[in-house]
């Protein structure tokens, strides 16, 4: 298993190959992961929960839409404009895949200039994939990291609360396995501390001996679970009667934000800061083709009614370098280089960026429960 701590000693090619090789993508049979060969006795050093080691509170909004996110190509007068948007609690994960979609489907090589509204990491994988095709990109955003939604991102490597559960059709199931399943293989190139990715181990911790989390089995995203295993009571030191584990990448979004935005400058491309208030501004660019991935803000601006907040706080520790592994239960801790990040919230409609203290006294209370006990 590759943690971030062997990340540098086996390099991003390694990884990659063998991440690649192992789960045959690209055209072999895919194993059963469930045979999985057995690990040691887990013994997880504990996270240290106390209000004093706090170093931040971090609200977000996830552009969040109940059919899931929005790749579609539409006409704007004598312009191609392509939207590429509304994914979330899963934009960091999906975001090389839906680039991929919105370039196919509005890319014209004989006309190189294009715009890309939005520098978060859907508007930075969309840049970088329309470079790679050979255009010339000039990026227009409000905001640039650290400054937006993207940077507040966990952000472990799998999309979350996407789309309604209830009602999602299985085209968007299968839309999103397809982008996830091509940001899989391009975050694996990414691999090693130049975009800050790595692959840690995750615990799910739960009271269900049956739970599937993070995907069930006629779910399209169980075919990129990795290494996913039940961990016997002897296996583990975690107060939870059933844990099952399995490894994600997890991307240091400051870090990968700012590798990003190198990336797109260095290959020629221009990053304004602009904020539009309507169509008519985008009509008046000179760019034939535009690409809408103003996350949240595509609400606003485009009209679309479905597009609502779900607000996100976590509670940032002091930074605890034995801690290279994730906690889900109710709620998550994700064990970052960065900082121990305590979260999990999901308020849908709530547009406040307001720290809530009541909510960091419950996020504490909830890992005391978890670690506290692992201390003894
Ligand atoms: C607490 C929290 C935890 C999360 N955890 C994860 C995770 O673990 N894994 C994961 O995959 N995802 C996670 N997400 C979701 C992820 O952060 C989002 O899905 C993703 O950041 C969306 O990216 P984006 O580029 O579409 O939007 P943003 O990052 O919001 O970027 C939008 C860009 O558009 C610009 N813009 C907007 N409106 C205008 C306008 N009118 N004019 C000009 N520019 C404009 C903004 O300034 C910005 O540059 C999390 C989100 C939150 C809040």
């Amino acid at each position: 298993m590759h943690t971030r701590r062997t990340v540098m000693a086996l390099g991003a090619a390694g990884l990659a190959s063998s991440c690649a090789t192992a789960r045959g993508f690209g055209g072999g049979l895919m194993r059963d992961l469930r045979m999985a060969p057995g690990t040691r006795p887990v013994r997880l050093p504990p996270v240290l929960v106390s209000e004093e080691r706090i170093i931040r509170i971090d609200v977000g909004l996830r552009p969040y839409r109940a059919s899931g996110f929005r790749v579609e190509r539409q006409a704007l007068g004598d312009k191609v404009l392509v939207h590429n948007y509304g994914h979330g609690g899963g934009g960091i994960t999906l975001s090389w895949g839906t680039a991929k979609m919105a370039v196919d489907l509005g890319y014209d090589s004989s006309k190189p200039d294009v715009a890309v509204l939005g520098c978060g990491a859907v508007g930075m994988a969309t840049a970088r994939l329309l470079q790679e095709r050979g255009a010339k990109v000039r990026v227009y955003a409000k905001d640039l990291p650290p400054n937006t939604t993207s940077n507040i991102a966990g952000a472990q490597w799998w999309p979350s609360s996407t789309f309604d559960e209830q009602s999602a059709t299985p085209d968007i199931r299968q839309r999103q396995f397809e982008a996830a399943r091509f940001a899989f293989r391009r975050y694996q190139s990414l691999v090693g501390d130049a975009y800050g990715v790595s692959w840690e181990t995750n615990y799910s911790l739960s009271n269900n001996p049956n739970s599937t989390y993070p995907a069930a089995p006629d779910d399209p995203m169980h075919a990129l679970i990795v290494n996913l295993r039940r961990l016997a009571p002897d296996e583990h030191n975690f107060p939870s009667p059933f844990v099952h584990q399995f490894d994600t990448m997890m991307i240091e979004t400051p870090l990968y934000l700012r590798r990003m935005e190198l990336d797109v400058r260095q290959a020629g491309g221009e990053i304004h800061v602009r904020e539009f208030a309507d169509i008519s501004q985008l009509q008046a660019l000179p760019e034939q083709t535009i690409f809408n991935c103003t996350g949240l803000g595509a609400g606003r601006l485009f009209g679309d009614t479905e597009i609502e907040p779900v607000r996100g706080q976590r509670a940032i520790l002091l930074p605890q370098p034995e801690i290279d592994y994730n906690v889900i239960s109710r709620g998550y801790m994700f064990g970052r280089r960065d900082g121990i990040v305590l979260g999990g919230t999901f308020e849908h409609g709530n547009w406040s960026l307001e720290p809530d203290p009541q909510t960091t006294a419950n996020i504490l209370a909830r890992h005391r429960a978890i670690f506290d006990p692992m201390r003894a």
